[in-house]
């Protein structure tokens, strides 16, 4: 890939750096707790169920469902002038944590809440990953 990538990208740092590396070489990895057993995200220093520190970054499975989103028509700045419509969706993984993330369909109509998704990875910089995510149904 030879393009420039123009879009604002995420912050990388200590606490978030274990998920873009998985993501690098698409796997989606959340932290998990050692004491109670559940998943988490964003990362915590602290596990937000029982408050331990036993904590350990775990690759899952990718897939979940929608539980809310909404459809961009109006691009969020001229680099994002290309993609609109696009959807912004919160999906419940099947291990318990909510993600903020892209569903990427050709038809946003299609979207539903409860829709089954299924994580994809984009490359957009040879550092950058984007875990997004696509409708079952599609
Ligand atoms: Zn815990």
């Amino acid at each position: 890939m030879s393009e420039v990538y123009e879009k604002p990208q995420p912050v990388i740092d200590p606490g978030t750096k274990p998920f873009w590396d998985a993501a690098r070489e698409h796997r989606l990895s959340i932290p998990r707790c050692r004491s109670c057993g559940k998943h988490h995200f964003y990362p915590r220093e602290l596990c937000p169920h029982c408050h331990s520190d036993d904590l350990e970054w775990t690759d899952v499975g990718g897939k979940g469902e929608v539980y809310s989103y909404t459809i961009a028509r109006k691009p969020a700045g001229p680099v994002f002038a290309a993609d609109v419509p696009y959807v912004i969706a919160m999906i419940v993984l099947d291990e318990g944590p909510r993600m903020l993330t892209n569903i990427v369909t050709e038809d946003v109509e299609k979207v539903r809440i409860g829709d089954r998704v299924t994580v994809r990875f984009d490359d957009v910089t040879p550092e950058l990953t984007l875990p997004k995510f696509t409708l079952d149904k599609d």
